[in-house]
């Protein structure tokens, strides 16, 4: 994706209305699709459940994506195989020398988690790629702007131009004004003045500096 997508802005520009990080959004999307499609085959990609095992299931983010997936059949056979390892595991620790203590080896690690780390890297060098883009610009000035997570990888791999850091502060000025303009409300002497847009800033504010997809913290 080094070079321009023009899907990759398609999909962002079409995010950027909503109050989540449009990469975040991007992310989630593509966790669910993979879980989905684990499962729309019953469980059936050998490769990927040979992953599984290894990893001795998922990470409880993706864990709950399975388990909330409504595929009964791929979530139990998925569990058989993996609480079949634990169980050989458990064998292992009650047959290991009492000294030095015995210990469970350590799994390998998720392998959803390991997809979206590659995923999420697909995704900042797609929109880097669009940073010194006018349009690409204008649409971000009008969001709630990038997480700070994935804006950080953004701008520890390149040198941004200014026009694309000044839209992120003009997103991020936003909703730093309506966090302040809510939380002034909360005081008894303005109780009275109706909410506007500040209603719901604190939510928006908390997806800028967490993010909201589970890899969005450490994208290494
Ligand atoms: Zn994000
Ligand atoms: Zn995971």
């Amino acid at each position: 994706m080094s070079t321009r997508d023009t899907r990759i802005l398609a999909d962002f520009t079409a995010l950027c209305m909503y109050p989540e990080c449009p990469i975040c959004a991007l992310v989630r999307r593509a966790e669910l699709r993979t879980v989905q499609v684990y499962c729309a085959e019953g469980a059936g990609d050998e490769l990927r459940r040979a992953d599984i095992r290894a990893s001795r299931g998922l990470c409880v983010h993706h864990g709950a994506i399975l388990r909330d997936a409504r595929d009964a059949l791929a979530a139990a056979v998925t569990a058989l195989d993996v609480i079949t390892n634990l169980l050989r595991d458990l064998t292992a620790v009650q047959q290991a020398a009492r000294w030095p203590k015995p210990r469970m080896k350590s799994p390998a690690p998720c392998p959803v988690c390991a997809d979206m780390t590659r995923y999420n890297r697909a995704v900042c060098a797609g929109i880097a790629a669009w940073a010194d883009d006018v349009a690409f610009q204008n649409v971000l000035a009008t969001s709630h702007g990038i997480c700070a997570p994935h804006f950080r990888h953004i701008a520890n791999r390149s040198v941004l131009p200014d026009g694309f850091i000044e839209a992120q502060r003009t997103a991020w000025e936003r909703v730093h004004a309506e966090v302040a303009e809510y939380i002034r409300k909360r005081d008894d002497r303005f109780k009275h003045e109706p909410d506007a847009n500040e209603a719901d800033a604190w939510r928006r504010a908390w997806f800028v500096i967490t993010g909201s997809s589970a890899s969005a913290a450490d994208v290494p």
